[in-house]
């Protein structure tokens, strides 16, 4: 149910006069892949004690849709993987059903789809991301470590079937899946599902270098001009995708261009972490505890005061750039915001 008490507050502007009407909400940092370029193999997660509850969760998504969030993307860590993750969902059902959230989506990387795909569309998903950075098997697990291919295969058709509508992500590699792009785009076409690349990001120790990974998506485009017929198209989504249309395919392509492209200048979204922290930039360590807040009444005065307050720390943009030294832009990994 939306919380009437904030409902009538005033809109989230901030001081560059961007409305905040989209929330990233990370519900796990933990996963059961560890992708090159997201964490190390080692990765040492949070203590579950941290957690925000699942009622907790959507309390807090409640207040974010009183004050216009009109978008909510689950992510993580894989949201899929969180104990109960078909409670928050049913719980967040009503916000989709009574019309004040226009969309509540989730990116996955796919391997629990085929347990959960109806559960999800019963809940008022719609649309979801789902991370692929290859059809290649080989080079699937070369990526993701620890992902079973054929899972997330098998997860991808019953979201199909189900009548989810699909995006795949991919994340450019040089040298690891640069050259497997062309074959993405053609399976993606045959499936009726658009796809979005992604320049990596320099979030985070991965314990390895940046630089050999980071492939500039201009780079790959002069590629894909060769391969394919890619027209113009003014498709926008409110998000730092552009896109473009495969002519050959009829499904667009979307470049996420972070580093050779600023995208920020039209950002309308904020991040909160499973342990509550709001990030108001995915490339800035600037953050508010909204645990406190939220945990110190049962009414959302003090949560939505505390929203107000970040929001008018958001910054202008970003700082993401790779160094040679291949240094992290920022310390957290993108497994605690959720992408
Ligand atoms: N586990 C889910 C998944 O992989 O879809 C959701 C969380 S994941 C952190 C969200 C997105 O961030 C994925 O599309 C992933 O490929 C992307 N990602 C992770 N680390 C990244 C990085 N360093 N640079 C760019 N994208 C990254
Ligand atoms: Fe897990 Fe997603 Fe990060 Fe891969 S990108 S390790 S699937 S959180």
């Amino acid at each position: 149910m939306i919380d009437n008490s904030t409902k009538n507050g005033s809109q989230m502007v901030d001081p560059f006069g961007r409305t905040i009407t989209y929330l990233r909400l990370s519900v796990t940092d933990r996963c059961d892949f560890r992708c090159v370029y997201c964490m190390s193999e080692n990765m040492t997660f949070l203590p579950k004690k941290d957690l925000l509850s699942l009622e907790e969760l959507i309390r807090l998504s409640s207040v974010f849709v009183s004050k216009g969030v009109r978008k909510i993307r689950i992510s993580g860590g894989e949201p899929l993987v969180r104990k109960g993750i078909m409670t928050f969902f049913e719980g967040m059902a009503p916000l989709c059903h009574e019309g004040d959230l226009k969309e509540l989506t989730l990116t996955t990387n796919g391997s629990l789809l085929s347990e959960y795909s109806q559960g999800l569309y019963d809940c008022g998903v719609r649309r979801i991301n789902v991370s692929l950075d290859t059809i290649d098997p080989d080079t699937f697990h070369a990526i993701t470590r620890w992902g079973k291919y054929d899972r997330v295969m098998a997860g991808i058709d019953s979201a199909l079937k189900v009548g989810l509508k699909l995006k795949i992500n991919c994340v450019a590699l040089k040298g690891v899946n640069d050259h497997q792009i062309n074959d993405l785009i053609q399976w993606c076409g045959d499936k009726g599902m658009d796809l979005t690349l992604i320049e990596s990001m320099p979030m985070g120790d991965i314990g390895e270098l940046r630089p050999e990974q980071y492939m500039p998506l201009s780079v790959v485009r002069e590629q894909l001009d060769k391969q394919w017929t890619l027209r113009h198209s003014d498709y926008l989504t409110g998000g730092p995708s552009r896109y473009v249309e495969v002519a050959e395919t009829g499904q667009r392509l979307g470049f996420i261009t972070p580093l050779t492209n600023n995208f920020c200048a039209g950002c309308n979204r904020v991040r909160v972490t499973c342990t509550g922290k709001l990030y108001m930039c995915l490339g800035q360590d600037d953050e508010t505890d909204l645990r406190t807040p939220l945990r110190a009444s049962e009414g959302n005065q003090l949560l939505s005061y505390a929203i107000d307050e970040a929001i008018t720390r958001k910054p202008k943009s970003h700082d993401f750039e790779i160094t040679k030294d291949g240094a992290p832009a920022v310390a957290r990994h993108m497994n605690v915001t959720g992408g």
